[in-house]
């Protein structure tokens, strides 16, 4: 493992013992083979001068809600040492009490709350402390011989503790065991099944010795072939494990109470691990820390050739898991998997939405290597499902259930725009990801792969006339989030002006392509998918040209009429499904790349028109956005509308040809 230090870089951080805490509590978790998303804990033991101008001993150990990859100083919780001290010597007391006598020992009741690890921090008689959850150490102690092994890596040189619960009876079992202990001989502390703590009074050589120490266990699973030993395969995919799918993404999201986002990872990795003859057994023995847990389950579901069944299968055992051991008092979480092995074809990601996504796909990438690198070492091994149990059940994680979750309004929902890349279906894609849906991006503009740098929108190049093109994209689209509950059918392009006289065959058919058949075979292609989302809704941007024609534009007035009866056929064919099918009428939006000064220059001579009078020619007198679309879009397919199917709503400042 690389050391990241950098004497230069350390340099602009010498001017506080918190500012190079800041450094190296970074340089940790910029390392994800360390620490991932919130794992992990660091301190520094400094003194501040309180408000009667006394020094006071404190501990500024990393406070929760903060990130090593990206903490700052306001991350750290600065707690009074002797405090914390007091609290370990006492003989007992619950990690309620024990959470409450944190924040009271804090010199500023705005930090965030002191890590449970607090105490531990404290006991520890060196300046700087680090911890981590590092992927090689934990793994084999996650293995029969672990425990032997380590001694054998680190000799006496490293103190080995068997597992307890994080919280008070942890950090009261360092108290206990390293009352008569010479530090000075002591390079790190490694928690059996949990993670390993280096310190010194140096915070360079506190983080080094994380990295020697955590190097020696790669080098050992290096010099058995544990990292070469990865199982690696292809899957051809086939059309039906789309559906498939998105009906596992259904059923999870019905034992989950909410839509979740459903990925389908398929790289080699995750199809290598899938396809392991006993990785129903392997994938199912536990994860390799427990507070993974509390992200990814106790477990994967194992998905066979009926795959939603095994989603069902997981939620059923999961009840059945906390009935066994519940003491009668605990509240059930809800049984939905948060991973599931899909056998021979890879491995499937449930979030609640696209942040828990992200955690969870990136732990099930650290948690496939390890268990892999388990059984190399002789047969995974983890802590018992009542262990397990017993961190998933925690009182203090009990308690934050009794808090409200905070929910956006489109979390876990996924949605799909056309002409994706600009205009109103670029706005579209915005409105909806800031209410926190999952976005499948589509356009024939193929920047649109790269045009948005969000997790939660996929951009996928796509030519809506062409079926293959549609295919292709819908089938992306799904292997990224699962399923689909609303299509933004958008893509569209004014053709030139043309008399009925002078018009252009070629042209005729290139407009009815684009602006009807395109969106008639994206709707065909996303059916089968809406069947099974929800509360799904399909939105057809159709014209002011169908309630108010001009003269010229017959190709597309004419396209735009026949979108919107296909539309008002559709949401009667798909009503009984509850796919609402609503048709908007917008008039010309000007904040596109179109409409640059000279074009709205010109348009608006032609009327006799300054170029404001002619943006907002309407009866309100107001300029029509391709943001007040999306955002009548995003109304539509919200509950206020829920009961509206096969209208017609027009946004054009009020026409009176219209009205
Ligand atoms: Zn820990």
């Amino acid at each position: 493992m690389d050391n990241l230090w950098r004497d230069d870089e350390a340099k602009t951080f010498e001017r506080s013992d918190l500012a190079m805490r800041v450094y190296t509590s970074r340089l940790l978790g910029s390392n994800d083979d360390l620490v991932l998303h919130g794992g992990g804990n660091t301190s520094v033991k400094s003194t501040l001068t309180n408000i009667f101008g006394e020094p006071e001993d404190i501990l500024f150990v990393k406070g929760s809600g903060w990130d090593l990859k990206t903490i700052e100083e306001p991350g750290f919780s600065p707690a009074r040492l002797d405090v914390l001290k007091r609290l370990a010597s006492l003989p007992s007391m619950t990690d309620t009490e024990m959470a409450r006598e944190l924040k009271a020992s804090m010199t500023d009741p705005s930090a965030p709350s002191p890590s449970v690890e607090a105490i531990l921090h404290a006991l520890i008689p060196f300046k700087y402390v680090d911890h981590t959850h590092t992927d090689a150490v934990v793994a084999i102690s996650n293995s029969p011989d672990g425990e032997v092994l380590l001694k054998k890596l680190y000799g006496d040189s490293v103190l080995i503790l068997p597992y307890l619960m994080p919280g008070f009876v942890l950090a009261k079992q360092v108290f206990d065991q390293t009352r008569n202990l010479d530090w000075t001989k002591l390079e790190g502390i490694i928690l059996m099944h949990h993670g390993l703590f280096t310190f010194s009074d140096s915070a360079k050589e506190s983080y080094s010795k994380m990295i020697d120490l955590v190097s020696r266990s790669e080098d050992y699973l290096r010099s058995i072939n544990a990292f070469d030993g990865l199982a690696e395969s292809d899957y051809q995919p086939q059309p039906e494990d789309y559906l498939q799918l998105a009906q596992c993404r259904r059923a999870a999201s019905l034992h989950f109470g909410a839509p979740m986002v459903t990925s389908w990872k398929r790289d080699q990795k995750s199809v290598g691990f899938s396809s392991i003859d006993n990785v129903n057994d392997i994938a199912t023995r536990g994860p390799v820390t427990p507070d993974h847990t509390l992200q990814t389950k106790r477990i994967a579901a194992i998905l066979d050739e009926s795959p939603a069944e095994g989603v069902d299968r997981f939620a059923a055992e999961y009840l059945d898991y906390f009935d066994r051991n519940d003491n009668g008092e605990l509240t059930c979480l809800d049984p939905a998997p948060r991973y599931a092995v899909w056998k021979g074809r890879g491995v499937l990601v449930f979030g609640a939405n696209i942040k828990r996504y992200g955690v969870v796909s990136d732990i099930v990438e650290h948690t496939i290597r390890a268990v892999q690198w388990g059984e190399a070492l002789g047969g995974w091994k983890t802590l018992s499902e009542a262990e397990i149990f017993e961190l998933e059940y925690w009182e203090l994680e009990q308690a934050k259930l009794k808090l409200a979750p905070a929910r956006n309004e489109y979390d876990g929902k996924v949605v799909a725009v056309t002409g994706a890349a600009s205009g109103i279906g670029k706005a579209c894609v915005e409105v909806f990801a800031s209410k926190g849906a999952a976005i499948i991006a589509l356009d024939i503009n193929p920047d649109i792969s790269t045009l948005f740098e969000n997790p939660g929108i996929t951009g996928i190049a796509c030519d809506i006339t062409s079926e293959e093109s549609i295919q292709s994209a819908v089938e992306q689209g799904i292997a990224a989030f699962g399923g689909l509950d609303i299509l933004v059918s958008n893509a569209g392009s004014f053709p030139p002006s043309m008399t009925v006289e002078d018009m252009d065959s070629d042209l005729l058919e290139k407009t009815m392509q684009l602006n009807f058949n395109g969106h008639v075979s994206m709707i065909r292609a996303c059916t089968p998918f809406l069947k099974l989302g929800f509360d799904p809704s399909v939105i057809l941007m159709s014209s002011k040209n169908v309630p108010a024609p001009g003269p010229g534009a017959g190709a597309y007035s004419a396209a735009k009429s026949a979108l919107t009866q296909i539309g008002r056929v559709a949401a009667m064919e798909l009503g009984g499904y509850g796919i609402r099918v609503n048709m908007l009428h917008p008039n010309a939006v000007f904040d596109t790349g179109i409409w640059t000064e000279e074009v709205l220059t010109k348009r608006a001579e032609n009327y006799g028109l300054t170029v404001n009078e002619y943006k907002t020619n309407n009866i309100l007198k107001t300029e029509i956005t391709s943001h007040d679309v999306a955002d009548l879009v995003l109304t539509i397919c919200g509950n206020s509308f829920s009961k509206t199917t096969g209208a017609q709503v027009p946004i054009d400042g009020g026409n009176d040809r219209v009205i």
